[in-house]
């Protein structure tokens, strides 16, 4: 007997339900075996991770089927749009490493255009002018459960449409004197498609358009239409576009023109962040962080500034992968990938956060010498350099305890330490000012240990790191942690008085504006990422960093304490 299970779709192996259609669209030679899909940012905020794995399943997609992506401002709201958001988008977007070559287009190049399939609805008795105002709309409109109601202007002749109309975009009229909706079904069990509104009158300087016109396309007119133009194949969006489907569709079936397919994937959601652009734009405006590019946003300016680099993002959203369910990302996932990538490829360097000095009071008063540091463990063409060593050096004041408790393996009084690359020390002397805080730890070292000897196979429990006085260079250090203290911040029961602000963490931000570091990152550039021994990854503030005063933000941390913390909390 014949074998008659289906063989196995190799092709398919592994690919996202997206990517399925799109093999079986080629496959069956639906358009035509071409790939086109588009971005389509609303210019009114800066993008965010969110948008990012937007960006990489739309870019994503066209590179692998041998398609292309086109970059579309769908800029239909000039109230709320600017050159300085589409800017903005633009760099993130080649800074994520995507391109969209000359395929730069904008909803307000098509204004004409739609203007006229408007026209053509009006003609087709799809579409008419209504009368009503926003809050009578509303109520005609009827709810979930209720069919609404047809509108008294709902049966003007198509003559009469097409002259309010014109008279529409003449300007003759005040702003919300009329709309443009279209002739669905006031009773249709969705929504959206109870007569939608096409077109509003809206005095609005656009930043593109100007003043050529008064009346604006709403989104839902202008999206498909436009993605229709581009020859767009696979219009990619999000699933709260699920229920507006039906409306793209009848749009684009009552003018019959090219139909793109629709497919709506979940967004993505993190832990411990919001992703609106209206509760981002609170938060900068409410002045709660610096900017939108602050090192605490999810704004891809704000992960440039803290130090993430493009590939960490990329390998982030590929892991995370794209489905149909709605779910919340641990944040800890994205900073799994950044730690990955700069635990290969960042130079280890000493800085110390909190300093206090250690006088080595048999080393020569004067005396200089440098000792050999490897910059890199995990790769050895990192090579080494060569680290200052003094009569003086800074360490972590909390490295340093009077009374330490039983396995406290860093330094005391009387207990002997190693200093990283340097040589051991022990403690004879602490000196204290009259309140009585350590101003200065008293030291012996001993010079066989130099250089990572061990003398009389002397073993030490402790490593510290150091910074040698004579050559520190002074740093401020900001030491990041999550925005928001809880893991749905936006989750806030408004009704009950609760306000999603005030989930803020409130040590979100550390400033170490007395820390010393190595004299080679006195230049540091955001072009250098670093682990801090023992205190995690770090950049260059890109805004702040100055040589001379260098300033940095910690990337990430050394470990994943957030989820200790959580374990031990039981949540
Ligand atoms: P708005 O409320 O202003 O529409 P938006 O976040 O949808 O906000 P857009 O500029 O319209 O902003 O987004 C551009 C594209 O990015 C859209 O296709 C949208 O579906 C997608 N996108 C936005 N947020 C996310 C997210 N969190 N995850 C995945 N895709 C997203
Ligand atoms: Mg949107």
């Amino acid at each position: 007997m014949s074998d008659t299970r289906p063989e196995k779709d190799t092709e398919l192996d592994g690919l996202d339900f997206i990517r399925r259609i799109v093999v079986e669209h080629k496959r069956s030679g639906r358009f035509a075996g071409k790939v086109c899909t588009r971005f389509p940012p609303e210019p009114n905020g800066y993008l965010h991770i969110g948008h990012a794995k937007a960006i990489s399943v739309d870019f994503g997609i066209a590179s692998e089927f041998e398609g292309i992506c086109n970059l579309r401002f769908d800029d239909t709201n000039p109230s709320r749009e600017n050159t300085e958001y589409v800017d903005a988008i633009k760099y993130d977007i080649r800074w994520l490493g995507y391109d969209w070559a000359d395929r730069e287009h904008y909803a307000s190049d098509y204004f004409e255009k739609l203007y006229g399939y408007a026209v053509q609805l009006i003609r087709a008795g799809k579409a008419y002018v209504d009368s009503l105002n926003a809050d009578e709309i509303r109520e005609h409109r009827g709810t979930p459960t209720e069919a609404g109601r047809n509108s008294p202007y709902r049966d003007r002749t198509i003559e009469e449409n097409l002259d309010l109309f014109s008279r529409m975009r003449a300007g003759e009229f005040d702003d919300g004197a009329h709309v443009l909706r279209a002739k669905i079904d006031m009773a249709h069990p969705n929504i959206n498609m109870r007569d939608p509104t096409m077109y509003r009158i809206r005095r609005h300087h656009h930043h593109r358009t100007g003043d050529t016109w008064c009346i604006y396309p709403t989104y839902d007119w202008a999206h498909g239409q436009s993605d229709s133009i581009e020859a767009v194949t696979h219009s990619i969006c999000t699933l709260e576009f699920e229920n507006h489907r039906p409306l793209y569709d009848w749009f684009l079936d009552e003018l019959g023109i090219h139909h793109p397919q629709q497919i709506e994937f979940a967004r993505l959601n993190l832990t411990y962040t919001v992703m609106s652009k209206r509760k981002l734009l609170e938060l900068v405006t409410g002045q709660y962080v610096e900017s939108w590019d602050d090192p605490r946003m999810p704004t891809i300016c704000g992960l440039r500034r803290r130090g993430y680099t493009p590939s960490s993002i990329r390998k982030f959203l590929t892991r995370i992968g794209v489905s149909k369910t709605e779910s919340t990302i641990d944040l800890s996932l994205l900073e799994y990938c950044i730690r990955e990538e700069l635990n290969k490829t960042a130079p280890r360097v000493m800085v110390v956060l909190d300093p206090v000095k250690v006088v080595i009071t048999n080393y020569p008063e004067d005396g200089t010498e440098y000792f050999e540091a490897v910059n890199n463990p995990e790769d050895a063409s990192a090579g080494t350099r060569s680290v200052a060593f003094s009569r003086e050096v800074y360490i972590e004041r909390s490295d340093f305890m009077m009374d330490p408790p039983k396995k406290y393996f860093r330094l005391s009084p009387g207990t002997e330490v190693r200093l990283k690359h340097a040589c051991y020390i022990t403690c004879t002397d602490v000196i204290t000012d009259d309140a009585g805080s350590i101003t200065e730890l008293h030291c012996t070292y001993d010079p066989e240990s130099r250089g990572g000897g061990t003398p009389d196979n002397r073993k030490v429990r402790g490593t510290l790191h150091w910074v040698s006085a004579a050559h520190a260079v002074s740093a401020e250090v900001r030491v990041y942690d999550h925005l928001f203290s809880t893991v749905n911040p936006a989750q806030v029961n408004e009704e009950a008085g609760e306000n999603w602000l005030e989930n803020l963490n409130p040590d979100s931000l550390v400033r170490h504006e007395h820390a010393v570091c190595e004299a080679s990152l006195n230049e540091a550039s955001v072009d250098n990422r670093y682990q801090f021994l023992r205190h995690g990854y770090f950049i260059a503030d890109a805004k702040d960093s100055t040589p001379g005063k260098p300033v940095f933000n910690r990337i990430v941390s050394l470990k994943d304490t957030w989820a200790k913390v959580q374990k031990k909390e039981g949540v």
